[in-house]
């Protein structure tokens, strides 16, 4: 099952991420992650990148697109297929996308759309905080750790992410609604998205998602 996982900063991609890809045993990838990943090891990649990222600027498609495709391409362990999170995030990724993967088993199948309204956005955002070691995310309104800046699961020290401010937020709002609600619209035309209600509590979305999935 190959998935693209879409939906506004804060609307719970990465957290439910992490159950989905363990759920159906997939490959998953997080473009955001892989550029805090460069930007934090000063590679060549992080260093394009960063300008435009800690700003809440979207990356140029050339340079996004060539990330995902190296990916694609050293995937040797398809398990069963792929969680992609973050991306296509424009129209001309998705068309990219599409390119390099139509006719392909690489080809994806289902979008799920974690669609939340935006004034929850930024309660959901200026409160979240990651486990610097394990990645595990918190919120310190919502799913607070039990001692505050540590993690629950490994000990490690909970970070704010340069791009969770409100200012930063706000352009990251506004790439969101130009350049990634068009792309929604795009494969809600051809009938491939499920969205999921993701207001409701963590409880409650995870077996719409489960159900959604199993659905295909
Ligand atoms: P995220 O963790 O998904 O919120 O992504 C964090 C930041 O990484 C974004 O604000 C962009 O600067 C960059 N980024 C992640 N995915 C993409 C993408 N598909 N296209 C362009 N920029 C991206």
């Amino acid at each position: 099952m190959n998935i693209f996982i879409m939906g506004a900063p804060g609307s719970g991609k990465g957290t439910f991420s992490t159950k989905i890809k363990e759920e159906f045993n997939l490959n998953h990838i997080s473009t955001g992650d892989i550029f805090r990943a460069n930007i934090a090891g000063g590679t060549e990649l992080g260093l394009q990148a960063k300008a435009y990222s800690e700003k809440g600027l979207l990356v140029p498609d050339e340079i996004t697109n060539k990330m995902v495709k190296d990916y694609l391409n050293t995937l040797e362990d398809k398990k069963n297929g792929y969680l992609l999170d973050g991306y296509p995030r424009t129209l001309a990724q998705a068309k990219a996308f599409e390119e390099m993967t139509e006719g392909t088993d690489l080809a994806v199948e289902k979008i799920v759309y974690m669609d939340v309204p935006f004034d929850e956005l930024t309660r959901r955002i200026t409160g979240r905080r990651t486990c610097k070691k394990c990645g595990e995310i918190y919120n310190i309104y919502s799913k607070p750790s039990k001692v505050e800046g540590v993690c629950d699961v490994c000990g490690g020290e909970l970070t704010q992410r340069k791009d969770d401010n409100e200012e930063s937020l706000k352009v990251r709002l506004d790439e969101y609604a130009k350049n990634t609600e068009p792309v929604i619209a795009y494969y809600e035309e051809k009938n491939m998205v499920s969205r999921i209600d993701a207001s409701k509590s963590m409880e409650e979305i995870w077996p719409d998602l489960k159900e959604a999935l199993k659905n295909k």
